[in-house]
């Protein structure tokens, strides 16, 4: 791959590697090990294994090899490691650099799985957590201590689409030595230059915008060679979160076609975010790519765009949201994003169910709330849609 390509042809191309058959799409290697020509080289290898060496598939695999660098190139990062899952990437991307008396400053608002990682599962382990509103800089600048490791936050958070300043936040743990870790799936790794704006760490749910057709759970860390080689790939491989070399492949075709989805759901969600303005029926139409938006401009400064999910809060609370979600008719009621299917979920009582109602509050997650992730259908059909359901409701 070279570096002077632009973002759409490292994603057709990047990281491909072809074995003696030169098969055009890249190869599924489905196998768990690798045979060694001879003991001697096979105690070689286990001594230190070159970059196209492998041992076992929990430790590499030449396919998710490839998607790892597919990706880092994507992200402008020195190098990747691919994981079974989005979680199996957040929690390794923390537990591997954390250790006891460490103190990690997080933004409250983060998906359910992640606020469960950093105050259940890190806090057993003697790490302190402190939570601050990830949009209020004052916040985070009280937060950050002289013996804070590292900040954690969702550069737009879910469902409510907030955004955090990256570039300032960035700045603040830099002063103090803390590193910086971002989970940025609702960013998108198109919109995505979180690298150059200060994150040390980008973490992303491969489940959504990379597959982005529903198939498979994966996900990815990305950062320097140093950390991803000298702490991540030791913690994962010896705790077994890896990627599979069939979602590798997956993941691979994904992004072949990534640029193209996400910009057609972004044009579709700022299209259905206009014909939304004002409408009687909702209290609120939450999108970062909108101008109605209050951190529209720091939303363009960080992504260039909005995103591609588009947050409605009904009037009539849960009661109309639920009869928005049962008319829909294209819009499927799920829990997934970034997909080429447009999602509708009720956060309130599916993936936020667990907040404490105060928690709710503060988050924004009204019973009214309805997180929309569109999808790659016609524009004027999904538009049609959504007016016909809000009438329903
Ligand atoms: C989905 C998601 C995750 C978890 O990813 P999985 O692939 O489901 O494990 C983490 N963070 C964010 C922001 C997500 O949207």
């Amino acid at each position: 791959m070279s570096d002077s390509w632009n973002k759409r042809t490292k994603l057709v191309h990047g990281g491909t590697k072809r074995s003696q058959w030169g098969e055009v799409s890249e190869a599924i290697f489905l196998t768990q090990g690798f045979v060694y020509d001879s003991a001697e080289a096979a105690a070689a290898r286990f001594e230190s294994a070159g970059p196209d060496e492998y041992i076992y598939a929990r430790y590499g695999n030449p396919t998710v090899a490839m998607f790892e660098e597919r990706i880092a190139g994507l992200e402008g990062a020195e190098d990747a490691f691919a994981t079974a899952s989005g979680m199996a990437a957040v929690s390794g991307a923390l537990i591997s650099m954390l250790k006891a008396g460490d103190h990690v400053v997080a933004a409250r608002a983060l998906f359910g799985s992640c606020l469960y990682v950093l105050e259940e599962v890190l806090t057993r382990y003697g790490v302190k957590v402190s939570f601050v509103d990830g949009t209020d800089l004052e916040q985070w600048r009280a937060a950050i201590r002289d013996d804070t490791q590292l900040v954690f936050f969702e550069t737009i958070a879910n469902p409510t689409l907030n955004v955090v300043n990256l570039p300032e936040v960035a700045k603040l743990a830099h002063a103090k030595g803390a590193r910086v870790v971002v989970d940025n799936v609702f960013a998108t790794p198109v919109f995505s230059r979180a690298i150059e704006q200060g994150a040390d760490v980008v973490v992303y749910s491969a489940t959504k915008h990379i597959d982005g057709q529903g198939r498979a759970l994966g996900g990815v860390i990305l950062g320097s060679t140093d950390y991803i080689r000298k702490t991540v790939e030791p913690y994962m491989k010896h705790t077994g979160g890896s990627m599979s070399p069939f979602t590798a492949w997956v993941m691979l075709k994904g992004l072949e076609t990534m640029d193209l989805r996400v910009r057609a759901q972004a044009a579709t969600a700022t299209a259905l975010a206009e014909a939304l303005q004002g409408h009687e029926k909702l209290a609120r139409v939450l999108y970062p790519g909108h101008e109605s938006h209050a951190q529209y401009d720091l939303a363009q400064e960080i992504m260039g765009a909005g995103g591609t999910v588009v947050s409605l809060d009904l009037a009539g609370g849960q009661e109309a949201a639920f009869r928005f979600l049962n008319a829909l008719e294209i819009v499927v009621i799920s829990n997934n994003l970034g997909d080429a299917k447009s999602i509708a979920t009720h956060p309130a009582t599916t993936t936020h169910q667990r907040l404490p109602d105060d928690q709710k509050q503060a988050l924004g997650i009204t019973p009214g709330l309805i997180r929309l992730s569109l999808g790659i259908e016609d524009t004027q059909d999904l538009i049609a849609d959504v007016l016909a359901a809000l009438e329903a409701a």
